[in-house]
């Protein structure tokens, strides 16, 4: 196994994410024996990281997660947890709620815990006073029930910016969405920089792109087959390219893969029992293929189109989010969308055609727009999906 140092901790740099446990087809619950079997196989190979959500697998996650791991010593393993600050509609008894995920997963403190899903709608509550969210974490890692406090993100770069400049000091580490397609669809380079160059770890969800990086389509598939073809060797995984791509960066301290399946397990632990890089030409050919799987429009973000917007619509971001629409998104685009103001939304556009003439890129921006609005009006909507969400943590904090 590969492992990464960070702040006295050896890390595996395979970590079992705990959101895609599969249900047992007769019961529909979690099929607790295959977890079992997966944790037993990852452990015995040298994963010691696992990582889990209050709100994963509707809160089965968690404790699903401290049933794999109950035969084995606390001290073994690195457990990590998320406050689900950006499924609140009210300002709760923070302290209670993370006490009821210390219950769940049979602990009594996390070596990392982070704030959950932390975006450009999510921010208003986990910086409000009135939510008191970070105060009561503080005081949660200044009691050593929290080892290590982080973020996970899904906004943009500026966005992560301007958040860890507000809180200088305040985490450790950031776990953002990187692969070696969202290395550019996302700016995720630019992430990536940001975190490190403030001494910060990072850790990976979606290494493989919600799985579409570890099953590529046919052509993209076939240009790696080719390559394994001319140096003679046998065909590797989709995902183990993927996993290979991450490897190479060194900033990165765990890559997340929510395995279900013990064949994947196996997979990803063949991928990381040693380090491999990518040769130049795998990493090229990996450039290419993401260049061949974009969908959506080729904004740059040079914001050209932005002054003479009418509509002073910020056009670069609401394009970020119509290429998340485009090619199968992780995370409801529209989580995005609901943080902007209503006039500040694509349907605002009036479509004056200014920023399409002042565009390098040619892109008919207005079109574009129409389309987003359109996708966006079917839903589902972030701010339902968050009152189904508050619904259960009130149940589970017992409120009326
Ligand atoms: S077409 Fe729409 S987005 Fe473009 S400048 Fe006009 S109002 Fe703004
Ligand atoms: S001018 Fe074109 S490329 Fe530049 S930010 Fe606007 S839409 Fe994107």
């Amino acid at each position: 196994m590969i492992y990464r140092e960070f702040d006295g901790c050896r890390l595996s740099l395979l970590g079992f994410g705990c959101m895609r446990f599969a249900p047992d087809p007769a019961t529909g619950e979690i099929d607790q024996e295959k977890v079992n079997a997966m944790f037993d196989l990852a452990i015995r190979e040298g994963v010691n990281y696992f990582d889990t959500a209050y709100p994963y697998l509707g809160g089965k996650s968690e404790t699903a997660m401290a049933e794999a791991l109950s035969s084995y010593p606390r001290e073994s393993y690195y457990l990590a947890d998320k406050f689900p600050g950006h499924s609140l509609t009210h300002p709760i008894d923070n302290i209670a709620l993370f006490h009821v995920s210390l219950r769940k997963c049979r602990t009594d403190y996390f070596d990392f815990y982070l704030l959950h899903n932390i975006t450009e709608w999510s921010v208003k509550y986990y910086e409000s006073r009135e939510y008191h969210i970070l105060p009561d974490l503080l005081q949660m890692k200044k009691e050593g029930k929290i080892r290590r406090l982080g973020f996970s993100f899904h906004g943009g770069p500026d966005f992560l910016e301007d958040f860890l400049t507000r809180h200088e000091g305040v985490f450790d580490f950031v776990q953002i969405q990187l692969n070696y397609l969202d290395w550019t669809l996302q700016d995720a380079k630019r992430k990536y920089e940001i975190i490190t160059s403030r001494g910060l770890g990072v850790w990976v969800m979606e290494p493989c792109r919600g799985g579409k990086l570890a099953s590529l389509p046919e052509e993209a598939a076939g240009k790696l087959r080719s390559l394994e073809k001319e140096r003679g060797s046998g065909p590797l995984s989709d995902a183990s390219y993927a996993f290979r791509f991450l490897q190479s960066l060194p900033g990165v301290k765990v890559i997340l893969s929510g395995m279900n399946e013990v064949f994947q397990v196996e997979d990803n632990l063949r991928t990381f029992r040693k380090e491999w890089p990518l040769s130049e030409e795998e990493r090229e050919a990996l450039m290419d293929i993401a260049e061949t799987l974009k969908k959506g429009v080729p904004c740059t973000g040079c914001r050209y189109c932005c002054d003479g917007c009418p509509a002073g619509l910020d056009i670069p971001y609401l394009l970020q989010c119509y290429n998340d629409y485009a090619f199968a998104a992780t995370m409801p685009p529209s989580m995005r969308i609901d943080a902007l103001e209503e006039e500040k939304r694509p349907a605002a556009c009036i479509s004056c055609g200014q920023c399409a003439h002042a565009c390098p890129q040619g892109i008919d921006v207005p079109s574009v727009l129409k389309k987003l609005s359109e996708m966006y009006e079917k839903g589902p909507h972030w701010e339902e999906m968050v009152r189904i969400r508050q619904k259960a943590i009130s149940r589970d904090l017992g409120e009326k």
